[in-house]
């Protein structure tokens, strides 16, 4: 005998949220299409340690489903697939709509760089028979994160004569490691009594490459001889080739399927190639839609999105005045801006979930949790919605009817309590241009960590946003 509700049960559940876990009531048919789309980004996370692979794997993948390179095409229509690299390091994707882009575009964006150590430009020395190279850290980091833990060097070195050298070594399962070494406990007592933020250095953050001397009396810095003997033979490269080069140093360990029911994925770069994998799936999917669709996959974000390849540079604007010219629309000033102010843009970034542990920082009524979906923040910012771009309340009931309409599961998220917490991402940079923009991405456990978590059942919600969205 069913039970009937009462009157209140009933007025409950029409006024309040209620919201419950995803995995609640799922078929074990959607639960395999979730983890078969996450076995993908599992395998993307562990090809894609830079912002370099991650550019080189969206371009392969692109390419097989159809898009072809930008400077190649003499003229675009209605369905065609573009996409176009900055410098290796930042990769714009699109898919010509059937409207003029004049009424606006569909745009979503996500970074592919993570926070990490990179080496300085004179990295290589030698002290008490051991080498290191010396690294400076990219990004926000929590120092002590990245001591003990096995490190891979992967990036490149470019040499006067034109040729770039790609490095990419330290985490095959049979082949050597690095580390950054630590105090024994046992000599640690003044260690232990600085605060946490002191008790490793950036200085100190040097990595250990090595320990053999080269045998000849006659030199000094045998050990770092011999070094730099074993990376010339290897890779035809001397000690000042170090000072052209871009080479980071990342953990080693592979992402894998977190939890005894695999609910979730432990993986180093989460933040943000997960919302860079799940919108890069979304627009590969894409045909033939209303408006033109693009995904842009950029660099710089964890350092203020500056230079020639973050969001801050002109690579978007020179894009899309491309795709103007091509399908032979208008692309004088005005029009461009007429083009950013009717678009809509998703800034695909991740959000700091709800971690019971730490529960003390966060607010629980406006916190993103595990297993509810993806994270829309309205705004970001940090105490008192500072540089925060904060999205238009019409803007944000559109996305809600959209997303409810097509099944998207999403929840609200803040980054902390209001004195607490704040951060920023790119989302602001293209609302200045004018464009309709929300954050829009993943909850992550330990963001910022060497080993980050995410939530398959969030993961595969981001991906369905971000389709939904472009279509
Ligand atoms: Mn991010
Ligand atoms: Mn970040």
């Amino acid at each position: 005998m069913a039970e009937t509700k009462t009157a209140g049960q009933k007025l409950k559940d029409e006024l309040l949220m209620n919201d419950k876990n995803g995995w609640e009531g799922m078929s074990d048919n959607e639960k395999k299409t979730i983890n078969k789309f996450c076995d993908g980004y599992i395998k993307f996370l562990n090809d894609c340690k830079t912002e370099r692979e991650a550019v080189r794997e969206a371009m392969a993948q692109a390419e097989k489903a159809g898009f072809k390179p930008l400077n190649k095409c003499k003229s675009l229509k209605a369905g065609d697939k573009v996409y176009s690299i900055n410098r290796e390091k930042n990769i714009i994707l699109a898919v010509i709509g059937s409207e003029n882009m004049e009424k606006g575009l569909n745009v979503v964006g996500a970074h592919i760089d993570s926070p990490r150590l990179d080496l300085k430009p004179n990295p290589l020395y030698e002290d008490s028979s051991f080498a290191y190279l010396k690294t400076h850290y990219y990004g926000g980091i929590k120092k002590y994160q990245w001591v003990t833990i096995p490190l891979a060097i992967h990036g490149v070195v470019a040499l006067k004569d034109g040729s770039v050298v790609e490095i990419k070594v330290g985490d095959e399962d049979d082949d050597m490691t690095f580390v950054i070494t630590d105090l024994l406990p046992h000599m640690a007592r003044k260690q232990m009594e600085k605060k946490l933020s002191e008790g490793i250095e950036g200085e100190d953050l040097n990595l250990l490459i090595g320990s053999i001397p080269y045998d000849d009396e006659k030199v000094s810095e045998k050990v770092k001889l011999n070094i730099m003997k074993i990376l010339n033979d290897k890779y035809g490269i001397v000690e000042k080739d170090f000072i052209s080069a871009e080479l980071e140093i990342v953990p080693a360990f592979n992402a894998k399927s977190l939890g005894f029911d695999r609910s979730m994925v432990a993986g180093y770069g989460q933040d943000d190639r997960v919302c860079a994998y799940t919108s890069l799936k979304a627009i590969m999917e894409l045909d033939a839609p209303k408006k033109t669709a693009i995904c842009i996959l950029v660099d710089k974000e964890e350092i203020g999105s500056v230079g020639n390849t973050g969001m801050e540079a002109k690579a978007f604007e020179t894009f899309v005045g491309e795709l103007l010219r091509l399908t032979k629309q208008d692309s004088d000033i005005n029009v461009v801006n007429r083009v950013f102010s009717n678009s809509r843009m998703l800034s695909a970034d991740v959000d700091g979930a709800f971690d019971p542990l730490y529960a003390s920082v966060a607010e629980r009524r406006n916190a993103s949790f595990f297993g509810f979906g993806v994270g829309l923040n309205k705004y970001t910012g940090a105490r008192g919605k500072s540089g925060a771009n904060d999205a238009n309340a019409e803007f944000v009931a559109d996305l809600r009817k959209l997303f409810d309409s097509n099944k998207v599961r999403f929840q609200i998220s803040e980054l902390g309590k209001v004195d607490e917490g704040g951060g920023g991402t790119i989302a602001y940079i293209l609302a200045n241009k004018g464009m309709d923009v929300i954050d829009c991405g993943t909850p992550v456990l330990s963001m910022h960590s060497p080993y980050e978590v995410t939530s398959k059942f969030d993961v595969y919600m981001s991906y369905k946003a971000y389709k939904v969205f472009m279509k």
